[in-house]
């Protein structure tokens, strides 16, 4: 599994529709101001040189989560294979939940993940919010063009007239008011003169239509709200089914690829540009809308409400808590960006929705870091062990390989000694059937160093293991001639009890226990593993340098990261990012 390259196309029914585009020269003509803007900006631009153009769209409501990395991947990556830009665009279009603080998370992430909106010369880092002047003017077209008009009837009116899937709705009594009317109502709206909810501008379009977004949907509502950049400057705020194409379109993209659930807002999508195009506010060739199904994994919830929840309540230590599936905890976690465009790359697009397994994000982690992480040895439930035959105050070094992947990495060595720490685990005074590791009388190798023969263990007045006991075979180090000389079937990790590095590791496992934590009327709350991190104080190979995001393969253990946030070289903190094995494969 190893050998999937990162970056190679792997073939997806988007990257069809592209490759046909381009082949019937669907965007060849278009221009493009070097900016977004209207028709009268774009008709007088260059021919575009970006193949094509994609976006992410994020609205500033809460951090990113895996399910995000699925879309930014998609559209960076498109963006990239094809010679195209890829924009990113806060779609800050709705006042109430939007913050600053989260774009600036958002750009974190994004290009943590390895993307930039950079295109040539271009930064293509927008907002939808400095759109609102365009949007505005549209708006008052589309009235004057009778396209649109002022609704007076209250939300709940409104939505009582829409009708239902199988019931036409009816039209509102203000549907037919005259042009000039509906244009002072809209400049007054505009201008404050309403409060919130008193009246709504609508798209004119069919009140039978089939589908319910076709049936008058409302474009501007007022709300009485500063926003988080444009303050006090606008009471009417767009609706996102008008924005967003809109957005698109000011944009010069040509393939706007979102998720299933804004299927049946298409043909609204493309009713409004073609709309806006035929009265010349928009140039053509406009955009398209694609959809692709989102991201459902299993064991995680990642709407930002419940993600809220659990940071507010204090279920887990912020945004970035190492459990958390945010792109920001992934990171804390040890997930490298890689990893991440290694999942996404393996889901691959389609149109079907489909639950993934987590262990395949948790695979794509230990794919990612196999060939690259440093090895080290840790223990982290140690006992001591004691090699009798081992003279006092002697130690000598021990090799093994920085990393057996790259030998050109080098050896690091560590001191043996009489007084050692092991596992726990690693030694049983009555070992169970098949168990090879040390029992009295049982042979096994010391990783890197002797082949010890146990002898037995101290135990305190309670009953408990204090110290094993061992001697050492003196012919059998490691890479030495002769040193296989002597068969045995276990070989266990250790440390030098005087030269080791103590350190606190975070032993995380899954934030929930259930696979479908919120899944039909279940509170995700209940679903919450109780055993998601144990703290231990554990002993690491000398010499090891735990900087901020160093991240190793402890042998045996599985993939550890120092704490970005809190571990320092005197004082490492260090989260385990995932087993060596899938823990959790039994359970499914
Ligand atoms: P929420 O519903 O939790 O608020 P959202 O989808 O509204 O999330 P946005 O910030 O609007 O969040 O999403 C930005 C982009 O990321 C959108 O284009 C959206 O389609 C995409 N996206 C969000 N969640 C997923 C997911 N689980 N899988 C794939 N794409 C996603
Ligand atoms: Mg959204």
């Amino acid at each position: 599994m190893t050998s999937v390259p990162v970056t190679a196309p792997v073939s997806n029914f988007l990257r069809t529709i592209i490759d046909n585009d381009l082949e019937q020269g669907r965007y060849a003509g278009k221009r493009w101001a070097g900016k977004p803007g209207p028709a009268s900006v774009q008709e007088r631009g260059e021919i575009d040189s970006a193949r094509i153009r994609t976006r992410f769209p994020p609205e500033p409501n809460g951090y990113l989560h895996i399910g995000h990395a699925k879309s930014i991947c998609l559209n960076f990556g498109l963006a990239r294979d094809y010679q195209g830009a890829c924009h990113l665009r806060f779609d800050d279009t709705n006042p109430e939940k939007e913050e600053d603080e989260y774009v600036h998370a958002i750009i974190d992430m994004v290009k943590w993940l390895g993307f930039d909106w950079n295109y040539q010369e271009e930064h293509n880092g927008y907002f939808a919010s400095d759109y609102f002047g365009y949007m505005y003017q549209f708006a008052e077209a589309l009235v004057q063009a009778g396209l649109a008009y002022v609704d007076e009837q209250s939300a709940d009116q409104m939505r009582a007239t829409r009708g239902t899937l199988t019931e036409k709705g009816t039209n509102s009594p203000w549907r037919d008011r005259p042009v000039q009317e509906s244009l002072t109502l809209l400049r007054e709206m505009r201008d404050g003169k309403h409060p919130d909810g008193s009246m709504a501008l609508r798209a004119k379009i069919d009140m039978g239509s089939p589908n319910i977004n076709l049936r008058d949907p409302v474009m501007y509502r007022i709300r009485h709200v500063a926003h988080h950049r444009t303050g006090t400057d606008w009471c009417i705020y767009p609706m996102y089914s008008w924005a967003h194409p809109v957005e698109d379109a000011l944009e010069g993209i040509t393939h706007s690829i979102c998720t299933l659930e804004f299927e049946d807002q298409r043909p609204f999508y493309d009713w409004i540009l073609n709309q806006l195009a035929d009265l010349g506010q928009l140039a053509r060739p406009l955009p398209r809308q694609h959809e692709f199904a989102r991201l459902h994994l299993s064991y995680v919830v990642t709407s930002k409400r419940k993600l809220l929840e659990l940071v507010r309540e204090g279920h887990v230590d912020g945004w970035d808590d190492p459990r958390m599936p945010t792109l920001a905890g992934l990171r804390r976690r040890g997930y490298t960006p890689s990893s991440i465009r290694l999942f996404c790359e393996r889901l691959g697009v389609s149109k079907a929705d489909s639950r993934i397994d987590y262990s395949i994000l948790e695979q794509a982690l230990r794919d990612d870091l196999d060939p690259k992480a440093g090895r080290l040895v840790a223990v982290l439930d140690p006992v001591k062990l004691v090699v009798t035959n081992y003279p006092e105050g002697q130690t000598e070094l021990c090799h093994a390989p920085r990393n057996p992947h790259d030998p050109e990495a080098g050896m690091r060595e560590f001191p043996f000694a009489r007084e050692l720490l092991i596992e726990r685990d690693d030694f049983r005074e009555e070992p169970p059937k098949k168990y090879f590791r040390l029992f009295p009388g049982n042979t096994v190798r010391l990783k890197y160093g002797y082949i010890v023969r146990c002898t037995g263990c101290v135990k305190d007045a309670d009953g408990n293991i204090t110290e094993v006991h061992a001697e050492y075979l003196p012919d059998t180090k490691s890479g030495t001639p002769g040193s296989d000389s002597v068969k045995v079937k276990g070989n266990i990790t250790w440390v030098s009890a005087a030269h080791a590095v103590p350190a606190e590791v975070r032993l995380y496992d899954r934030l929930f226990s259930d696979p479908h934590p919120d899944a039909g009327d279940k509170n995700f709350l209940d679903a919450l593993n109780p055993a998601s991190c144990t703290t231990v104080q554990a002993w690491l190979e000398p010499g090891a340098q735990a900087a901020p995001e160093t991240r190793w393969q402890f042998e045996r253990l599985g993939y550890f990261v120092a704490d970005r946030v809190t571990s320092t070289i005197e004082k490492p903190i260090i989260n385990r990012a995932i087993t060596l094995k899938d823990s959790w494969a039994q359970q499914k």
